[in-house]
């Protein structure tokens, strides 16, 4: 089966297609896991919600486990939907597309870079092992191109540096094309 990566920036509706992608295969009786990476060793269930108000519960995967220990070695799903797939770990992506040969066809949900303009690790992966790649567009928040770049801010200044994972704290994101970007102001 085929290994799918929907790539997008921040708000693009990447949780909303994911999950309408899980409801119509789940209307057409077909089996279908809702994966999570956690960025931290938090494990277990958690719910996905998007913005348009569609939520599911979904298994959440710690970056050191596997993820047949997460939906079970027999892996009974016909289909595996994976949400913000960026976080996942080399591992695992190689993990998802053994599935994938094993007749469980994947479709992950993710950003394809971070606020300094790298590649996710899991993203990277994906890029290179996906049978098809296809973008999720949207517009940059300042001039209406199309966004190519995840941007975090603080006041009116864009920030280049940091832990690309640091997702807390009181800095913002907004979506951008390359040349606002660039220009380091809001
Ligand atoms: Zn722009």
């Amino acid at each position: 089966m085929k290994l799918y990566f929907y790539y997008g920036v921040m708000s693009s509706s990447k949780t909303a297609n994911a999950l309408m992608k899980k409801f119509n295969f789940e209307e057409n009786g077909r089996t279908v896991a809702l994966l999570k990476p956690s960025i931290d060793t938090r494990y277990g269930k958690t719910t996905v919600k998007s913005r348009a108000g569609l939520s599911s519960e979904a298994f959440l995967v710690g970056d050191n486990e596997k993820i047949e220990d997460v939906i079970g070695r027999d892996n009974s799903f016909e289909i595996i939907v994976a949400d913000e797939a960026q976080f996942f770990t080399e591992a695992q992506i190689d993990e998802l597309r053994k599935f994938t040969d094993q007749g469980t066809m994947v479709m992950c949900y993710g950003l394809r870079s971070d606020y300094t303009g790298h590649l996710f690790v899991g993203s990277r992966r994906l890029l290179e092992l996906a049978d098809t790649i296809r973008e999720i567009p949207s517009m940059c928040a300042k001039c209406g191109r199309k966004a190519v770049m995840n941007a975090r801010y603080s006041g009116k200044n864009i920030i280049y540096e940091g832990n690309p994972i640091d997702i807390g704290g009181e800095d913002k994101y907004t979506t951008l094309c390359h040349q606002c970007w660039k220009s380091g102001k809001l």
